[in-house]
């Protein structure tokens, strides 16, 4: 054992209600045991875990009620409990009606890597970054897609009938996040759609646009796909490489 561990005191966790969104599977609706360096702060260690203050209403450290600045110590017990405001949020964002049947979103203008990420995916996603929430929820009813938000205001319309509140912060995790809410598992067709403008991609003879591409590209690679919209070229380059490692790693969940 290195210096390190042994200076770790030992902390055991329950994590209650839709906090568990925020935690990896093995850790979800039970409790479970960290190990954190001393001294260390209730805030420190949410941080550590991954827990948003703003999802978080109460704290009890062995039972009893404490404030973010609370120094913990070895073997405490720390439960943690959402905000009701949360809770009543998820009332609020819970499918109402049917689902709808193919899975179309529509996101507000904080989520646009996430719109690039689900389009990546095949998904139709539906994104301009100036664009009102009276028009989302237009554009949303007419067209029978998802609002995917990251404002909870926007949800509380009643004109809206498939809404959600996404939580995680980075484009990653806001596309694992989506992908479980929605089960979308089974619906990818990876790569066939365009990650700039959301327009199906169809395949391009090389020949066709040998002109804009380079000799390197062009020697490397032989297949390419257009988007007939925004005229952009795709390949299958480093970069499809890598989002298609974390696909897989999608997937594997
Ligand atoms: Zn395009």
């Amino acid at each position: 054992m290195t210096l390190e561990n042994n200076t770790k005191k030992c902390f055991i966790f329950r994590f209650y209600a839709e906090l568990n969104d925020f935690l990896p599977e093995h850790r979800k609706q039970k409790s479970f045991v960290e190990y954190f360096k001393t001294p260390i702060t209730l805030n420190d260690v949410l941080v550590s875990l991954g827990i948003p203050f703003s999802e978080v209403d109460l704290v009890l450290v062995n039972g009893i009620s404490v404030q973010m600045n609370h120094k913990l110590k070895e073997n405490d017990r720390i439960a943690v409990y959402p905000k009701f405001e949360s809770l009543d949020i998820t009332s609020v964002t819970n499918l109402r009606e049917k689902p709808l049947r193919d899975t179309k979103f529509i996101l507000d203008c904080h989520l646009g890597k996430l719109a690039k990420y689900l389009r990546m995916l095949g998904f139709d996603s539906f994104y301009q970054n100036q664009i009102g929430d009276e028009e989302i929820i237009e554009i949303a009813a007419k067209e029978g897609r998802v609002i995917l938000t990251r404002d909870k205001l926007l949800l509380k319309s009643i004109k809206i009938t498939h809404g959600y509140f996404v939580r995680a912060i980075t484009k990653h995790e806001q596309l694992k996040e989506v992908v479980r809410k929605f089960d979308l598992y089974k619906q990818f067709e990876s790569f066939t759609r365009c990650m700039s403008c959301n327009e199906k991609l169809k395949t391009i003879d090389k020949a066709s646009i040998i002109g804009r591409i380079g000799p390197d590209i062009a020697r490397i690679f032989n297949q390419f796909y257009h988007c007939p919209n925004c005229d952009k070229i795709y390949w299958k380059g480093s970069h499809f490489k890598r989002m298609e490692g974390f696909i897989r790693e999608l997937v594997k969940e």
